[in-house]
């Protein structure tokens, strides 16, 4: 079946870029573990190591790291268009993606040598899974409030506190937490440093929590007094939230906030062919291909920013923000349309498949930041506050 977004020729890749769409796509056909949709429809949260260091093999984890630490060294462009296949398709990336797409990249700008030279051809090999330490109990979307704390001590530093909502902690070798290091939690922005926690070190306690849908994704992450030595410490003390807002450019704007309900949009495609489609059918489907072929190119152009090495923070709110609502509105809307005509033959996979992301499409909006606070950011990128 074509991409629906073929008939729209609305921003140009580089050239490079889409000559590289043909490889992924040849090596999705060869290595992508058959799935159902909705299997398939869990994309960035389907955990398989398996794949990841098939992945690995072919070269593909760490795209725009530099080969001298077992990146590709390729572009942000290529970066795009290989995250792009990777979501269309459904493959489980859940393993190494946020190592692929933030630790690493945070390594390579404030890590020491030592630190490079350890953690990115881990990355690069999907030996070295990441998660990200940032939200806490009562420090979510306030993260200036975090409370968990490094306390100096010979030779390093003694970690207590308790990180929550951790994806994939279970799973991961390492956290990039963000801790308080000096100061009250009245001291907000300043204080705060960026620490790697190696997950396996004793006083470290990880808890899978079940959401919802029955899965159990993320973690609640306990530390009792843990020992880090001083190269835990990734850039400067003190600078954590100056390093973390740069980590949330990376984090917002991908096509992970267009693309997460797009494996159910072509399964309804699939049914509409076999089945046939009604008009409010065919204008639905429009409506969703002209706001995805427009999303994509805010995507692209922060893709092009990040690429030029600048951290457009409001702009990847902006992408996250519009970019969410349409992945909540998909099965949404979907729903209406499948249970408005009760006579009408349903595929089983496509209720599966509605019914996943039905239950899991509000934490779309609250993962990486929530509505409300984005919009804040906007405004107040607008000049509005
Ligand atoms: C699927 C999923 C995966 C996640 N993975 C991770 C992860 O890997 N690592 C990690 O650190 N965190 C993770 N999170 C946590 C996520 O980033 C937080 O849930 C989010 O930042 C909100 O924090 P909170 O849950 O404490 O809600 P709160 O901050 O308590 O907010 C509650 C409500 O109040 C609103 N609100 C809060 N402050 C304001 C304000 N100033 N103005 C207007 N409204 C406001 C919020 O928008 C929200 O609706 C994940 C969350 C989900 C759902």
């Amino acid at each position: 079946m074509n991409n629906l977004l073929d008939a729209f020729h609305l921003t140009a890749l580089p050239a490079a870029a889409e000559d590289f769409r043909a490889e992924v796509k040849h090596f999705l056909d060869g290595h992508l573990p058959p799935a159902p949709a909705d299997v398939r429809a869990r994309s960035w949260m389907g955990f398989d190591a398996d794949f990841s260091r098939r992945l690995a093999a072919r070269g593909w984890i760490g795209l725009t790291l530099p080969a001298s630490y077992g990146g590709a060294g390729m572009d942000a462009f290529r970066r795009f268009v290989l995250v792009e296949e990777l979501l269309a398709a459904g493959a489980p990336v859940a393993a190494h993606w946020i190592a692929d797409r933030q630790s690493g990249p945070l390594i390579l700008r404030y890590g020491t040598g030592a630190q490079k030279d350890f953690y990115l051809p881990r990355i690069c090999a999907a030996s070295a899974f990441f998660c990200i330490g940032m939200s806490e109990p009562d420090s979510g979307s306030d993260l200036a409030s975090v409370r968990t704390r490094a306390v100096r001590c010979d030779g390093g530093w003694r970690l207590t506190g308790r990180k929550i909502w951790t994806t994939n902690a279970q799973h991961c070798q390492y956290m990039i937490a963000l801790v308080r290091s000096s100061g009250v939690p009245e001291d907000r922005q300043k204080g705060l440093s960026q620490f790697i926690v190696d997950l396996s070190l004793p006083g470290v306690e990880v808890r899978p929590i079940v959401d919802l849908t029955g899965d159990a994704h993320f973690s609640e992450v306990t530390f009792d007094n843990v020992f880090l030595a001083d190269d835990a410490l990734i850039g400067d003390e003190g600078a954590g939230w100056q390093q973390v807002t740069a980590e949330l450019a990376f984090e917002r704007s991908g096509p992970e906030r267009l693309y997460s309900s797009v494996v159910l949009l072509d399964c309804w495609r699939a049914q509409l062919r076999r089945h046939g489609a009604s008009d409010a059918d065919l204008a639905l489907l429009g409506s969703f291909a002209t706001q995805l072929a427009t999303l994509r190119c805010l995507s692209i152009a922060v893709t092009a920013r990040l690429a030029h090495g600048e951290s457009p923070v409001v702009e990847a709110a902006l992408v996250k923000d519009i970019g969410t609502e349409f992945e909540q509105a998909i099965p949404a809307q979907l729903e209406a349309a499948i249970s408005a005509d009760p006579a009408q033959t349903i595929d089983p996979e496509l209720f599966r498949t509605v019914a996943y992301l039905s239950q899991i499409s509000p934490t779309f909006s609250l993962r990486g930041g929530t509505r409300e606070v984005l919009r804040g950011m906007i405004a107040r990128g607008l000049g509005l506050r």
